[in-house]
């Protein structure tokens, strides 16, 4: 499963973001925020580091989290996670 192959690679957790409403289940929840920090196989995929994915906790459902975001969260920016930085990442490993 995809929350599975996420934990298989080497990410940097950086908790949680703001309650937003997820796009797959509608539900207003804290998304899991993670950052990848080498080449992983999805970072691979995402042609690019420093990249980060969201995961819904309550249907497992893995997004793409806008590059913008990432780098104002890992700055320590306040900044909110909205539900349009958040896009499907269909190609799972
Ligand atoms: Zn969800």
């Amino acid at each position: 499963m995809a929350i599975k192959s996420i934990e298989n690679l080497k990410t940097n957790d950086v908790g949680n973001s703001n309650v937003v409403v997820c796009p797959a289940c509608g539900k207003a929840t804290e998304m899991k925020l993670f950052a990848f920090t080498d080449a992983s196989m999805v970072a691979h995929l995402l042609k690019k580091k420093q990249e980060g994915i969201a995961v819904c906790p309550k249907c497992a459902a893995v997004f793409r989290v806008n590059p913008n975001y990432m780098e104002q969260k890992q700055l320590g920016t306040v900044c909110t996670l909205e539900a349009h930085d958040l896009s499907p990442l269909d190609k799972r490993a």
